[in-house]
């Protein structure tokens, strides 16, 4: 079976909050492949997580994960955005929420929305 694919993307000021939210979802995110921006998955890696990594944020890892967005290879995305924060890559930032605008993939940006989407997911699942 193919697995759909979660973008993880947390910013400096919400890496701590990452971890914890996937550690408190373990269990739902087994059914998902995970990939993230560099530094936010090599948190999750030393959290325990399986997860394909690529460039850091500033370096160009928004824009791959949105590249991936563009492909439809992405079923949901967790960006866990620190507002009070100045960030160099911040087009990137924009350019990736844009496009899933485009292309209808659900965004989540702070844990609150995430836990409802994964609350979702699973009362859809066990209604079907
Ligand atoms: P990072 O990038 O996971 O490499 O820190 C996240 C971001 O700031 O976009």
């Amino acid at each position: 079976m193919v697995k759909n694919r979660i973008a993880l993307i947390a910013h400096d000021g919400k890496k701590a909050e990452m971890v914890a939210f996937l550690n408190q979802n373990k269990k739902f995110l087994t059914n998902f492949k995970l990939v993230a921006t560099g530094t936010t998955g090599k948190h999750a890696i030393e959290a325990g997580f399986e997860v394909k990594c690529y460039k850091s944020g500033p370096l160009g890892g928004d824009a791959q994960i949105g590249g991936l967005i563009s492909e439809d290879k992405i079923s949901m995305v967790f960006f866990f955005r620190d507002p009070l924060g100045k960030h160099p890559h911040e087009p990137d930032v924009q350019m990736l929420m844009r496009l899933c605008d485009v292309h209808n993939v659900p965004l989540a940006t702070n844990p609150a929305g995430a836990n409802l989407m994964i609350k979702g997911l699973q009362e859809n699942t066990v209604n079907r």
